[in-house]
């Protein structure tokens, strides 16, 4: 949801939320990383997130012609690639897009006034979340005619939306509330750590742990019910076999939610998440349209594999080795950039709050080079949980390989992306390539 969070959450701070283990069911991750509520899960297809707007996950073709969608016609074939460019073309346009925004607040000493501005509160974490608030929200509005475009306009074009305007716009202002409450938490632990040692970015790496894996434990209880309904699953008969299946795998059958995904679009997914008692395994109701019984298991299946392998806790682990290396990163390099430009931005030293921007655009800019190192990692994950999902279930390789292409075609998803634009922004292995895996594998 909208560049706020992202910024509050993974960026600067943590990463974590997003990097390798925030995808859904679906294989790509936006450049700039963007919190959903669903962020920290483990998905299985391709929910993707949308960058700059921030959007939130999207689902499944539901609602209309549902039967008209699959298999696919020459036409949505059409579509499926015109898609695919396109976001091929918004990875780099809300890339830059976030960054030259970030930088126009910076360069026109918006942020130093914003500054001056919340100096006025008296005690110092007040005046700092004061700026947080501001900050945000005049970064939110600057980026919200792009999130509207990106978000709202090319997925109704595409026919994804499920939402009014206010509907849509509505969430995203409840997400910039959201992240206005969270993002402060590791926007004032990074500017307290600062300014008091000199090896900041290894104790925030660390000490910012705690908070993360809290953030991972609450969003499915607290903060996604506020976006949608998550109940027991409606089909009776559909849950008596995905509990079986559960109980096959050791795992807690109650664990198992559907979520009214269709709220909000017609894409498809289902993802795991949560820690310390709020695990889960959550099936989109645009899957369970649209899937068959088996397919839905298949499902299933793969992200029971991510529960049971502790993917949550693996990708934890990259996602803080990879912060740590951002911020070391940034520490060796900001300083001679604030140095430079200190006349302009009217501040003299990263501990001032002012300088929250220019943190943001390196980041953005690290994370945007290095990201294939974080997405090889979660693609490995994803093929662990491939193979397992075939394992428990003992679907046979054509249903699984039908469940990839449904996916793809429902969720207009390229199924045989570029080589390195796999490598470099998908967090699941392309379609194509989990489809021949599926046809030949053997369990
Ligand atoms: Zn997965």
């Amino acid at each position: 949801m909208y560049t706020t969070t992202k910024i509050a959450l993974q960026v600067a701070l943590v990463l974590l939320t997003f990097s390798p283990m925030a995808s859904a069911v679906t294989n790509e991750a936006d450049t700039v990383p963007t919190v959903h509520p669903e962020a920290a899960a483990e998905a299985l297809i391709d929910q993707d997130t949308v960058a700059m707007t921030g959007q939130k996950t999207e689902v499944a073709a539901t609602a209309t012609d549902e039967s008209a969608l699959y298999p696919m016609s020459p036409e949505r074939k059409a579509k499926l690639i015109s898609y695919s460019q396109f976001k091929n073309v918004w990875r780099f346009v809300s890339f830059f897009i976030g960054i030259g925004l970030l930088a126009l607040i910076l360069f026109t000493g918006l942020s130093a006034r914003l500054r001056d501005l919340s100096r006025r509160v008296k005690f110092r974490f007040f005046a700092v979340w004061l700026f947080w608030a501001l900050f945000s929200v005049v970064d939110y509005l600057l980026n919200l005619p792009f999130a509207i475009y990106r978000s709202f306009i090319v997925e109704s074009n595409y026919g994804f939306m499920n939402q009014t305007f206010m509907e849509w716009w509505g969430e995203d202002l409840l997400g910039l509330l959201v992240s206005l409450i969270i993002g402060i938490v590791p926007v004032w632990f990074f500017y307290w750590l600062v300014g008091r040692m000199k090896r900041w970015w290894l104790a925030f790496s660390i000490g910012t742990i705690p908070f993360v894996v809290l953030l991972i434990v609450i969003v499915p209880v607290l903060i996604a019910p506020l976006f949608n309904k998550f109940e027991p699953l409606k089909d009776k008969q559909l849950e008596a076999e995905i509990l079986a299946l559960a109980e096959s795998a050791g795992i807690e059958g109650s664990d198992v939610f559907q979520v009214d995904g269709s709220k909000q679009s017609t894409k498809i997914n289902a993802y795991v998440t949560g820690l310390f008692g709020t695990e889960r395994i959550v099936l989109y109701d645009t899957m369970i349209d649209n899937f068959t019984t088996d397919e839905i298991k298949f499902v299933m299946g793969h992200e029971m594999g991510h529960y049971l392998m502790n993917h949550l806790w693996w990708g934890l682990g990259v996602a803080i080795i990879f912060i740590l290396f951002t911020l070391w990163l940034l520490d060796k390099t900001i300083h001679r950039v604030i140095r430079r430009f200190r006349t302009r931005f009217r501040f003299e030293q990263l501990s001032d709050i002012a300088s929250l921007p220019l943190v943001l655009i390196f980041a953005f800019a690290i994370n945007f080079v290095f990201q294939p190192i974080t997405n090889s990692a979660s693609r490995f994950m994803e093929r662990q949980a491939d193979k397992f999902g075939m394992d428990i279930t003992g679907v046979d390789g054509e249903t699984a390989a039908t469940t990839f292409d449904k996916l793809s075609v429902f969720n207009l998803s390229d199924p045989d992306p570029h080589p390195l634009i796999e490598f470099w922004f998908y967090d699941h292995p392309a379609l194509k390539k989990r489809m021949e895996f599926a046809r030949s594998y053997r369990p």
